[in-house]
């Protein structure tokens, strides 16, 4: 097989890293590798000096709350799992803002449960919050909020977390770090003739196959949870790496051509996000838009409260909603940043005006322009996904 070469990772816009508490965090003694840490925040900052947003997701929560809580080796109950979050989540955010810090880089703590990345109204906040991050230059540190993440309602794992944030805020690539360099035909430590896979172009039966099964005892996640979450990011338009993190940086062995797997997404994530939004969604209703608006939105602009003539329908944040043009037509689909009854108050009015008036929107935006999914759009967009 002709194995492309894969892009350099400064080449992309938007990066997520993903760290695995098995890395972070020193089994025997239960502490933090710092020197391992602060050289990794070291290739962060690389990336980000050459204008690459990173995004990290970091587990260690619960691993680092054990040891202080002197809580017994081996599977934890609920609520033990749930103390220690609380107890390690402070110290892992600490030490990220430190090791950032001694690169200039802001950190920001971002704690989510499957709610916050799923479900449409807070996926829009979460990922609000997530972009004004980036937007300053902060390097947002992810993790599941796990001290109030019950069984039924977590994730469990950073690997599909991970892949759920990337596709959410359009990253083209998600490296999750490992103790593998990447997947094999079959065990490598067991199976002499394991053969190294260095391009995935589609996660296949065969490949599941090949994931084998799970787990050390410090991180939840193993071969198989990332092959689940390279589906998720190829679904979402984003490529992924499986890479072995054990080394010092890391992310510039990757760069330095290191061995790896790459798991090739066809699409790009806003060609992804504007198919699901044409495609999957019902429209709970619509707004009808006047021709300058029209215009605009055939331009690729967002569409803005002042361009909307009517709103139709009982609508809340988050849903999909069709726009029209004066004439009646379908101009296409978008996740509205606001309530039908919110939406009403404020349509025909500018920014300024809206804010004037008294307590302003929480969105500039009626659709922000990543929410759209234009009707003459849509069928390049199948065409990409066939
Ligand atoms: N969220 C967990 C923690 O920070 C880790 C989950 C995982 O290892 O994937 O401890």
């Amino acid at each position: 097989m002709s194995v492309p070469a894969p892009p350099a990772l400064e080449e992309f816009r938007r990066v997520v890293v993903k760290v695995g508490s098995a890395l972070l965090v020193d089994r025997a003694r239960g502490r933090l590798r710092h020197a391992w840490l602060a050289a990794l925040a070291e290739d962060i900052a690389d990336l980000h000096a050459r204008g690459v947003d990173v995004l990290v997701v970091s587990s260690g929560a619960v691993a680092l709350g054990r040891t202080v809580l002197g809580l017994p080796p081996g599977a934890l109950r609920l609520e033990e799992s749930q103390a220690a979050a609380a107890v390690g989540q402070i110290a892992l955010a600490r030490h990220w803002t430190e090791v950032l810090g001694h690169h200039g880089i802001v950190a920001g703590q971002v704690l989510v449960t499957p709610k916050d990345t799923e479900e449409r109204r807070r996926y829009l906040n979460a990922r609000a919050t997530v972009q004004k991050l980036l937007e300053v230059r902060a390097v947002p540190v992810v993790n599941e909020n796990d001290t109030v993440a019950t069984v039924e309602i977590r994730y469990g794992d950073n690997d599909r977390l991970a892949a759920r944030v990337a596709t959410m805020i359009g990253a083209d690539v998600l490296v999750l770090f490992s103790d593998i360099d990447g997947l094999y035909t079959a065990p490598p430590h067991s199976d002499p003739t394991a053969r190294h896979l260095a391009v995935i172009e589609r996660v296949t039966p065969e490949i599941e196959a090949m994931a084998g099964g799970p787990a050390s005892e410090l991180s939840r996640g193993g071969m198989r949870t990332k092959v689940e979450a390279a589906k998720i990011a190829a679904g979402g338009g984003t490529h992924m790496i499986i890479a072995d993190g054990r080394g010092k940086n890391p992310l510039r062995a990757i760069r330095e051509g290191g061995r790896c797997t790459w798991f090739l997404s066809g699409s790009t994530p806003t060609a992804a996000r504007k198919t699901w939004i044409a495609g999957s969604l019902e429209p709970c209703g619509t707004l009808v838009v006047d021709a300058g608006a029209a215009r605009a939105l055939q331009g690729g602009a967002s569409l803005l409260p002042v361009g909307v003539t009517a709103v139709e329908g009982q609508f809340s944040k988050g849903d999909a909603v069709l726009i029209r043009d004066p004439d009646g037509r379908v101009l296409g689909r978008g996740l509205v940043a606001y309530d039908s009854g919110e939406a009403a108050g404020v349509i025909g009015r500018s920014s300024r005006e809206i804010a004037a008036g008294g307590t302003p929107p929480s969105r500039t935006e009626m659709i922000h322009r990543d929410d759209l999914a234009m009707v003459g759009a849509w069928q390049n967009n199948a065409a990409i996904q066939t």
